[in-house]
């Protein structure tokens, strides 16, 4: 026996079987680092169309985690893909870096401003820590494989941000959206500092729930406002009202009916009378335990305006206001009004003039004024409260309830609603929640539920209380006057002389600022103020801090990308500062991706022990891995993770893996300059790939361009297992191994198979951005230093649909293909049968089947990897032949085990041992080791 194996053309590559991905990537980035990728790719966009995704700033405390990989991996395909369909797309990591989380960290580590550190000191180990939080952030999103100006981020804390973010607001000044004053804002007690909407979330509580005695001052007068007089009655006359906060009560300074009620007087038991809303009657009397009552008198709510009332506990009288907030779904239909600790009170209280009642200072404490409360912390004097209703006969009803109540989000502990001085971009004074609204509709929204969203936060929310009382931010840089209180009449200057000294020191140029500096003798009679701003504000002001600073960006940004959450947060902070500074939003479509979450729906938490690192899975996996998991998810939805999903994607890396390793070893010796034959002169079903890769490019790009990274994934996988895997590269083995090296034949499937990686590796890359580095450099042919400095592959060719052999006929021969691989599967099962090669087939067909098949001529046999295939007509005499699932297609399948096998491909053919020299060899082989080779048409 002779040993053929060296005339055969075997696959042959470096390219690792084993991915390596742990030790490999870290090689990659090096690389990638060495080769100043990041720059080349500016150098290479510089005439090119630009498309700016704005990075959503991180906030510089703790490592990366699940959430942050997927939001910084989708961002990183986004700008990838978008380099490849042609645009010079910059991508600019920036940090969120000031506000009180950090506060919180370096107060635990130092103690507090003012206390045990000077404020400048405070603020300076608030910039290191938050430094050191960046550097350990920065390499683990590098490790991701995210290509990005590493070396250049935004830092809101850089000097020159910090600067403008005080031109920013600035502008917005000039716009005449702020105002200053005492309003209701959620206030954290743990924090001592007013939050932002987006930092409250609501939980459970348990909080006494009361009915209190609001005792009618002049019961004649009151008893005239009916429009029939009441009928007789006995005991005092009282308004009861219904509340879950007791501590507001002694803030109390008016009671409140809805103006259209039904509201009746009724006598209890004999002895008092209370007057309640209509629909809440019998469940109110039920509540307080009157077995007997007589209704007296019957009135809508607004004939009782004005009616004076006394406050159940201090000397002092109440007003019964008109408010259409109050409702009749549960209480007595009249609501105790606080305006220091409610929106709405507030609003009421603005209306009737009557001046805030503040007792509750930011230690939570309650000042002097509130008399037998005073010194008593707010979240301790329910109980007193209570004691002293009781006392003065004012309580008719006490019991505990649960409910839904705002609550920090760091502390978890319930905030309260209290009125503090301070600055707010008012949402109507100029007009802002209108053009704010206008502005959501020209936004495009993915998924386009966004919109509705975003929508309704800006229609209902608050005016935006910018101003904190704390350390760590850039200042609300303006002089008050001492007695009036004003602006300083060059404030506008002024803004912008403060914004130079913050560009060359950092905020602590203000807050070490002597106000002499600027004002000269003027300064005695202002105030510098020393509020600090909402941290949120310096990320809502991102537009115009880099988008409108960095030559390579610009203003409005193509794309915002980040979590669902950020329709109430950092869509809607740049939405009204951009809407306040430019009239417009600073971003035309805004995507949304969900939250991570186990297969059990639960969020990752340390406490239920389900968190999945991203950085144990790069170290094992590998980034590509997680990549790749990243694209297979639809985003728009919850985010599924576990380590069953992860080795699943890892099952998918390595199919993708293998076919382009495939593919690579039968490129070997392929040299494209000298051996690519062109598309006319290609095989039938070489041409067929090519095209069939042409049109899946067109399905890929299209999906990067509408973010549906998800199918991308699920078509790549389809690709390489069932078109390449299970039909292509399973009929072209024989010919790629068994033709002459140099013959047209095999020349035309390598040709295919170089188009095929030459498109594939640039589908890959944004996503298995390593791998596809990694393949990049194994392919024939000269090429540039990475493959992220391309565009998609153009070099396809097209085949025409007119053609005989088109998609449409290819697809045909699929079927038939499977029809006879699951008959052959039939007689291996049964035993009749080894390898397909063993057996002939029979095919019978219709006659436009038949034409078909015939096409293919003596190369069906390729096609169908059998060793004789013949076609015939279907006719009556069919009785030994099987049906098939396929409509007009019939077969029967021959064993050829007495039919001699040919040593070098293994084919069954009768002509061996014909030829003296090569007993053991077929004729196609003996051509193809001797001749000029086999010629092959099609397959
Ligand atoms: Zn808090
Ligand atoms: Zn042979």
């Amino acid at each position: 026996m002779s040993d053929y194996k060296q005339t055969l053309n075997l696959p042959k590559t470096d390219f690792p079987m084993k991915a390596n991905l742990a030790q490999r990537e870290p090689e990659l980035l090096k690389k990638w680092e060495n080769l100043h990728l990041y720059a080349q790719l500016r150098d290479m966009g510089k005439k090119r169309k630009k498309f700016i995704l704005l990075d959503g700033p991180p906030y510089a405390n703790g490592h990366i985690h699940m959430g942050t990989t997927v939001n910084k991996v989708l961002k990183d395909i986004v700008v990838k893909s978008k380099t490849l369909s042609g645009y010079d797309a910059p991508f600019i990591p920036g940090w969120d870096c000031h506000g009180l989380p950090i506060e919180s960290n370096v107060e635990k580590k130092i103690g507090k401003a003012g206390h045990k550190v000077s404020p400048t000191e405070f603020r300076k180990a608030c910039r290191e820590y938050a430094l050191t939080q960046i550097n350990y952030q920065r390499a683990e999103f590098q490790r991701l494989g995210v290509i990005a100006d590493w070396a250049h981020p935004y830092l809101t804390m850089d000097f020159s941000f910090e600067a403008n973010i005080v031109r920013s607001l600035a502008k917005i000044f000039q716009q005449g959206h702020i105002q200053r004053g005492a309003k209701p804002v959620y206030w954290c007690l743990d924090c001592a500092s007013a939050l932002a909407e987006a930092e409250v979330e609501y939980a459970d509580k348990t909080s006494s729930a009361i009915d209190v005695r609001f005792a009618v001052v002049d019961e004649a007068a009151f008893l005239a406002r009916f429009q029939q007089a009441p009928a007789a009655g006995k005991g005092p006359i009282a308004i009861p009202i219904w509340t879950t906060t007791p501590w507001t009560l002694p803030a109390n300074q008016m009671v409140a009916l809805n103006p259209f009620v039904e509201y009746v007087l009724v006598e209890c038991d004999g002895k008092e009378r209370l007057l309640i809303a209509e629909p809440l009657l019998e469940t109110v009397l039920q509540r307080y335990g009157v077995k007997n009552h007589r209704i007296l008198a019957k009135t809508v709510g607004e004939t009782l305006e004005h009616i004076s009332l006394h406050h159940p506990f201090y000397e002092r009288d109440v007003p019964l206001v008109l408010a259409s907030f109050v409702t009749v779904d549960s209480g007595t239909g009249a609501v105790h009004g606080a305006g220091a600790h409610g929106v709405d009170d507030f609003a009421v209280a603005e209306q009737y003039q009557l001046p805030l009642i503040n007792l509750i200072g930011n230690d939570g404490i309650f000042t002097e004024d509130a008399g037998f409360l005073a010194g008593q912390h707010v979240t301790k004097v329910n109980g007193l409260v209570l004691d002293v209703l009781e006392k003065q006969g004012a309580l008719l009803y006490a019991t505990t309830m649960a409910h839904s109540y705002p609550h920090c989000w760091r502390h978890k502990t319930p905030v309260i609603f209290r009125a503090t001085p301070q600055w707010f971009i008012s949402m109507e004074k100029k007009g802002l929640r209108a053009q704010a609204l206008a502005a959501i509709k020209e936004v495009q929204w993915v998924p386009d539920w966004g919109q509705n969203r975003i929508y309704s936060m800006v229609e209902n929310r608050p005016d935006w209380c910018i101003s904190r009382q704390r350390y760590w931010g850039p200042p609300i840089a303006v002089f008050l006057h001492k007695e009036t209180g004003e602006l300083h009449p060059r404030t506008q200057t002024l803004f912008e002389k403060v914004a130079e000294l913050i560009e060359q020191e950092g905020v602590d140029a203000w807050f070490n600022l002597d106000p002499h500096t600027l004002l000269g003798a003027e300064a005695d009679h202002y105030l510098k103020c020393n509020d600090i701003l909402d941290v949120w504000f310096d990320s809502g002001v991102v537009h115009e801090c880099v988008l409108r600073q960095r030559p390579e960006l610009h203003f409005p940004a193509d794309l915002f990308l980040e979590g669902s959450d950020q329709h109430r947060g950092w869509f809607n902070s740049s939405l009204v500062s951009s809407v306040a500074m430019n009239g417009e939003a600073p971003y035309k479509t805004v995507l949304t991706h969900g939250f991570v979450i186990d297969v059990q729906g639960r969020k990752m938490s340390k406490s239920l022990g389900n968190v999945i690192s991203p950085e144990t899975i790069m170290q094992s996996l590998g980034a590509d891995v997680l990549r790749l998991w990243v694209s297979s998810i639809d985003y728009r939805g919850d985010i599924f993770i576990s380590d069953e999903i992860l080795s699943r994607t890892s099952e998918t890396y390595r199919r993708l893996r293998n076919t382009a390793r495939f593919l690579l070893s039968n490129l070997a010796g392929f040299d494209p300059k000298k051996h690519a034959v062109p598309a006319k002169k290609m095989l039938a079903l070489d041409r067929w790939v090519v095209d069939r890769a042409r049109l899946l490019q067109e399905e890929i790009i299209q999906a990067y361009e509408t973010y549906q990274f998800h199918t991308i994934y699920q078509k790549l996988q389809q690709f390489c297992s069932v078109e390449l895997g299970g039909f292509y590269l399973d009929i072209i083995k024989d010919r790629q191994y068994t033709t002459p090296t140099d013959s047209l034949a095999r020349r035309s499937t390598q040709t295919a198979m170089f188009h095929i990686i030459e498109a594939m590796v640039r589908w890959f890359a944004p996503i298995l951005s390593f791998t596809a580095e990694e393949i990049w450099h194994y392919i024939p042919g000269k090429r540039n230093e990475s493959v992220f400095l391309n565009t998609w592959y153009t070099e396809l060719p097209a085949l025409k649909d007119t053609e005989l052999m088109n998609q449409a006929y290819w697809e045909n021969i699929r079927l038939v293909r499977d029809v006879v691989n699951k008959a052959l599967e039939q007689c291996r099962h049964a035993g009749q049968l080894g390898a397909p090669l063993e057996a002939a087939v029979h095919l019978y067909c219709e006659p436009a089947l038949k034409k078909q098949l015939d096409a293919l001529g003596n190369e069906l046999r390729f096609v169908l990897i059998t060793s004789q295939a013949e076609v015939h007509l279907a006719n009556a005499h069919m009785e030994h032949v099987q049906t098939t699932d396929m409509p007009g297609l019939w077969l029967t399948i021959q064993p050829l085990i007495t039919v001699p096998k040919c040593e070098r491909c293994w084919h069954r053919s009768a002509d061996i041992g014909s030829h003296v020299q090569y007993p053991t060899l077929c004729g196609r082989c003996i051509e193809n080791i001797e001749g000029a080779g086999e010629v092959r048409h099609y397959a």
